[in-house]
C-alpha cells in the first residue's frame, strides 16, 4: 500500500446557536463557571478540537451502519473496530482497539480549528473597547417534573452564535483507496452534523452549525 496523494478540504464552521465544546477540569478557574468550555492556553481564545469534529462525523456516520467490536460482535456502545477491508468508518477513522487490522494508517486527519479571521477581529475588538469577553455564559437548570421547580442550576460557557472557525480536514490517500468515496463520505459527515450539532447540550438547543465557503483542494464543493 503506497501513499498516493492527499485530499485537503477546507471551509467555515459557523454557529448558528451557542456551542459548547467543554474544556478539561484543569482549566475550571476558581470562582469560575462550572461548565466552561475548551480555550487556547495562551491566546484564551475558544477552539474547536480536530478530535471533537472528528469524533462527531464518525458517531453521526455510524449511526448508518452496524458497528461491531474488534471481536466482530455489534456493539451499540463503542466506535467500529470491526478492521475490515470494506468498512469505511475503520479505514477512515481507524479501527477502534483494534491492532491486527490491515487497513494502513487512519486516512483522515482534522485540524484544530480556530477562529477565522473575520470573527478574531470582532473579538479582539470587544475585550479592547468594551471589556467583555466574546463567550456567553448561560444558567443551565434541571426542572423538578414533580414541582415544576428549576434546580441545580449550573453557568455554562458557550461560543456566541455568529463566530465563525476556519476548518481543515486532511484525507491521505493511499493507492488501493478510491478518493471520490472518501470525500463523499466526510461530506455525508459534515451534513449529518449540520443536521444535528456538535459539541455538548444539543438536546437543548446547542450546537446548531452550518458549513459554507467548503473547497477540495482550493476547489469550490458543495457539501
Ligand atoms: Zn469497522
Amino acid at each position: 500500500m503506497k501513499l498516493q496523494c492527499y485530499k485537503v478540504i477546507t471551509g467555515k464552521l459557523r454557529c448558528e446557536s451557542g456551542l459548547h465544546i467543554g474544556g478539561s477540569a484543569d482549566q475550571i478557574e476558581i470562582g469560575g463557571v462550572d461548565l466552561p468550555i475548551i480555550k487556547h492556553p495562551t491566546t484564551g481564545e475558544p477552539y474547536i478540537p480536530g478530535s471533537s469534529l472528528k469524533g462527531k462525523m464518525r458517531s453521526v456516520l455510524e449511526k448508518k451502519v452496524d458497528v461491531f467490536d474488534k471481536n466482530g460482535k455489534i456493539t451499540e456502545t463503542d466506535p467500529c473496530g470491526c478492521g475490515k477491508k470494506d468498512c469505511k468508518i475503520c479505514k477512515i477513522f481507524g479501527a477502534h482497539k483494534n491492532t491486527r487490522h490491515e487497513l494502513g494508517a487512519t486516512r483522515i486527519l482534522v485540524r484544530d480549528a480556530y477562529f477565522s479571521n473575520k470573527t478574531r477581529d470582532e473579538y479582539q475588538t470587544l475585550i479592547k473597547e468594551k471589556g467583555t469577553s466574546y463567550i456567553e455564559k448561560k444558567m443551565e437548570n434541571t426542572v423538578n417534573r414533580k414541582t415544576g421547580t428549576a434546580e441545580h442550576p449550573r453557568s455554562l460557557e458557550r461560543v456566541p452564535s455568529g463566530a465563525e472557525f476556519d476548518i481543515e480536514i486532511v484525507l491521505q490517500v493511499y493507492d488501493t483507496d478510491k478518493a471520490d468515496e472518501m470525500v463523499g463520505f466526510v461530506k455525508e459527515g459534515l451534513r449529518h452534523i449540520q443536521s444535528t450539532y456538535l459539541g455538548g447540550f444539543g438536546s437543548r438547543g446547542s450546537g446548531k452549525v452550518s458549513f459554507s465557503g467548503m473547497k477540495l483542494d482550493g476547489k469550490d464543493i458543495s457539501l
